[in-house]
């Protein structure tokens, strides 16, 4: 603890030199590149795991206690490090410093509001778990197995002191919250179990893996302890009238939404933003169903309801899909014709020296079929981005057949464009160039999804796939799907929407497989606000790219349009949009 006040004080002294040099006028960038780095190294102290799972190791055998007085040293930390962002002058700061300062303006606000009002501590007992603290570090590469179980033997000793705070924190918990405490602390057992079993493989001294051995059981005892204490807290919240909803409520949920999306728009805004959306990809939707009716189902007339013409549309392109065994062999030869496409139409310069690598998921990552990006974290950007894609090797026939349908070779494509190119791939690689350690901490998760989805529209509106309507039809399937994860979030946080009509909206209305839905549903129970960042940033760079058009006339170039706006990393939108705005009154 002292220790902290050291740096925070050392680090408040080092600020005040800074203002000095700001009232010579001197250049101010330098000092808040050097404050900036201050800032990183002293908050890795500050939460050790978060270094750990981004591949700084410095402090991966530190386990921080999250009892009351780790919380206000929490607070007093944002705090101090806010006031210090007053001795910069904003105006004077580059077009990059300027997107650094705002994105720590917010998460330092965003802190101490999570700690002081939204409490996540206090009713959210999942948010207590060891496994991820320890695993990263027993999974580390960066050093020999004994000094991995040398961290982690000083990461035991608190586990016991960890888990007793967590149930001295716990006030009114969610019953959802709580029975995935209890699911995912079990995934403690078999880490500790790990540490224990890779005793083996060190050439620790005897007495040192017996240490390590006592530890493990003592700091094992302290997780079952922890979930028989939830287990025995669920009777009472199945009957307590009064046990927290999972539902976060509007005050909250408003506020969330500003920290997390970063947006211009409110809550409020782009949830009405959303239901205008849907209705206008619903008139879409019918009228392609409707033009390819006659194609597919010759006379047979068409149904009653204009949306059960979708279905039936949608239903009959999704038997267009690959066989199980040739599933990633189909996204192999899709990337480079997606590639000459990007280069062909001039869309975005990518560079060819860094070509997207495709390959199985490894084994420690699966567990759900689909496809992802792995990025290299900031401290291990030398690593390759992979586009990982899962095997459908262990689903059954008829989950396979289900995965194989919802991915048919239209949404497949959609897919590789949102995952990949031009999607996160091609983002990441200008999100690498402009290297600033505070935008890859930081990154604007509105912005990243919602270049993504935004990728997708470009391609289709550019041609890809020549127009065909069967694709398009998928597309805006796909778009939907986005355009309600928002409604959807929106209504059961802020407006107490139901089950039957979240299962109504995805299901009737988005044309969503009942399973899927369902997975949905339990999602937006446990989670709030992170749904809304797809359609919210999409809908950001769709205007701003409007804007820019509207004002550029005949001189708007496409492809200088995406390499400016992606020049600037995860940056948030608005402030992407500030300065390019700036540069074309
Ligand atoms: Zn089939
Ligand atoms: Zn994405």
């Amino acid at each position: 603890m002292l220790n902290r006040l050291y740096l925070v004080l050392a680090l408040a002294l080092f600020i005040s030199s800074c203002s000095e040099n700001a009232n010579t006028n001197k250049d101010q960038n330098a000092d808040f590149d050097r404050f900036k780095n201050a800032y990183i190294e002293s908050l890795w102290k500050q939460a050790p795991s978060w270094a750990t799972s981004l591949g700084y190791h410095k402090f991966d055998s530190l386990l921080l206690v999250p009892d009351a007085a780790e919380r206000a040293s929490d607070v007093a930390f944002f705090k101090s490090y806010e006031d210090s962002l007053k001795k910069f002058d904003l105006a004077q700061l580059s077009a990059s410093n300027k997107i650094d300062f705002n994105l720590l303006q917010n998460d330092f606000k965003s802190e101490i509001w999570a700690l002081d009002t939204c409490k996540e501590w206090e009713w959210n007992p999942s948010v207590y778990n060891i496994s991820d603290a320890f695993e990263m570090v027993l999974d580390s590469k960066q050093s020999d197995i004994n000094a991995r179980l040398t961290s982690l033997a000083k990461k035991l000793k608190n586990v016991s002191a960890y888990y007793k705070a967590a149930k001295e924190n716990i006030k009114n918990p969610t019953k959802e919250h709580t029975d995935l405490a209890v699911m995912q602390n079990q995934g403690c057992l078999s880490v500790l179990q790990q540490i224990k079993d890779s005793l083996s493989i060190s050439t620790l001294s005897e007495d040192e893996k017996k240490n390590i051995q006592a530890d493990v059981d003592v700091a094992t005892a302290a997780v079952n302890d922890y979930i028989k204490w939830l287990t025995d807290l669920k009777p009472t919240l199945l009957t307590e009238k009064t046990a927290r909803s999972f539902r976060l409520g509007k005050d909250l949920y408003m506020s969330k939404f500003n920290y997390q999306m970063a947006t211009d728009y409110t809550a409020d805004e782009i949830y009405k933003i959303a239901l205008q959306q849907k209705d206008t990809l619903h008139a879409k939707m019918i009228a392609i169903s409707k033009q390819l009716w006659p194609t597919y189902f010759k006379n047979k007339p068409m149904p009653t309801n204009e949306l059960d013409i979708v279905r039936k549309m949608i239903d009959t392109l999704s038997y267009q899909h690959v066989n199980r065994d040739s599933f990633i062999t189909a996204i192999k030869t899709l990337i480079p014709t997606i590639v000459s496409f990007i280069n062909d139409k001039k869309l975005v310069y990518m560079d060819p020296a860094k070509p997207l690598v495709v390959r199985e998921t490894p084994l420690y990552m699966q567990g759900v079929a689909g496809a992802s990006m792995s990025s290299p974290g900031p401290y291990e950007q030398n690593n390759n981005a992979y586009y990982n894609v899962t095997p459908l090797n262990n689903e059954t026939p008829e989950q396979a057949e289900s995965y194989l349908r919802e991915y048919n070779n239209y949404l497949l494509q959609i897919l590789s464009i949102h995952e990949a190119l031009p999607g996160h791939y091609v983002q990441l690689m200008y999100s690498n160039q402009s290297p600033s350690i505070i935008k890859s901490v930081f990154g604007n998760s509105t912005m990243i999804e919602g270049w993504a989805v935004y990728s997708e529209r470009m391609m289709m509106e550019e041609g890809w796939g020549n127009n065909d309507p069967a694709l398009w039809l998928m597309y805006y399937k796909w778009n939907l799907r986005a355009t309600c994860n928002t409604i959807l979030d929106y209504g059961v946080h802020a407006q107490g929407m139901t089950k039957e009509e979240a299962m109504d909206l995805m299901v009737n209305q988005a044309f969503q497989q009942q399973a899927e839905a369902e997975g949905k549903w339990r999602r937006v129970q446990l989670t709030s606000v992170q749904l809304c960042s797809y359609f919210t940033g999409f809908r950001e760079i769709y205007e701003l790219r409007a804007e820019i058009k509207k004002r550029m006339g005949d001189k708007f170039d496409l492809k200088a349009f995406h390499e400016k706006f992606l020049s600037f990393g995860s940056a948030p939108v608005k402030d992407i949009k500030r300065l390019m705005l700036e540069e074309v009154k």
